[in-house]
């Protein structure tokens, strides 16, 4: 069967995709953010994965947070789900097959549809010499794990070419700290190792630290919490002055990578875990103007 051309309006939006790194769906609705709210409803889905960069590739397919409708065919799901690209991006006649052969959004809008494509990411496991740097003009590892702000402020827009960016916040991520916090006052779990030392044990994937009572500070983990709600409540100042940066043709989705254990079910943190937490996100998007 032939491909149908995708189409043009006119130019296309611009197109950001925020990612708060391991958000939980209730830590999102508990800080009550009113930014955030700005775009559209805020939705409760589901990650195609319980951890970093296997969700990162997903999304990157262009296959976002799930809703997990019962009785539909996986494959109806999907064209269903990338027929909204077509108000995203505004143009017309995109369908999942689009993106063939490489099923990779970035490559598909810098090829087929002459964006700019840039990612900006704050987590080690995402760096730009892994196999996600595909079809990017820019892939940057930012400086400061945790500083959305920066990103914001390095973003450019141009009349003549729409944008591709995709932002991985890391506020949100263990230990949940701030920019201004300094790192000997970030809390500490013992059992917690992240695979970048250098980075210290705050750049993880798979932190599972299931291995006796004593390890559950509940105290802690309610503290822990309280620190994600917390920087969700920050990222709200930060996502005001994204919308305040960005041209009005610009589509904004946010949403999360997957979600994060605070000692449900004996678990802390996500990864290796096999718990409805760790796969409830949120999910919004639309167009401010
Ligand atoms: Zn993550």
């Amino acid at each position: 069967m032939q491909k149908r051309r995708v189409g043009r309006r006119s130019v296309p939006n611009h197109y950001v995709l925020v990612i708060f790194d391991s958000c939980r769906y209730d830590s999102f609705i508990r800080a009550r953010p009113k930014a955030l709210r700005k775009l559209g409803p805020v939705e409760r889905r589901w990650s195609y994965a319980s951890w970093t960069a296997p969700s990162h590739f997903n999304l990157l397919m262009g296959l976002l947070p799930h809703v997990s409708p019962k009785h539909v065919y996986a494959s109806d799901y999907y064209t269903k789900d990338f027929f909204r690209y077509n108000e995203r991006l505004g143009v017309e006649n995109i369908e999942f097959k689009s993106l063939v052969p490489k099923m990779y959004l970035p490559a598909f809008l810098k090829e087929s549809l002459g964006y700019e494509t840039h990612a900006m990411v704050s987590l080690p496991v995402l760096n730009p010499y892994t196999i996600l740097n595909n079809g990017f003009d820019s892939y940057r590892l930012m400086p400061a794990h945790n500083d959305m702000r920066a990103m914001v402020r390095e973003m450019k827009f141009s009349d003549e070419q729409p944008a591709f960016y995709l932002l991985n916040v890391g506020e949100t991520h263990y230990p949940y700290a701030l920019p201004g916090e300094p790192p000997d006052e970030w809390p500490r779990i013992s059992g917690v190792h992240g695979v970048f030392k250098h980075l210290d044990e705050h750049v993880v994937g798979g932190k599972l630290v299931a291995r006796g009572e004593k390890m559950f500070d509940k105290k802690k983990l309610e503290m822990l919490r309280k620190r994600q709600i917390q920087a969700v409540r920050y990222l709200d100042t930060v996502v005001e002055e994204l919308f305040d940066t960005v041209p009005k043709n610009t589509y904004i989705t946010i949403t999360s990578d997957h979600g994060e254990l605070f000692g449900e079910g004996g678990y802390f943190g996500h990864g290796p875990i096999q718990h409805d937490k760790v796969y409830e996100v949120f999910f919004t998007e639309g167009k401010l103007r």
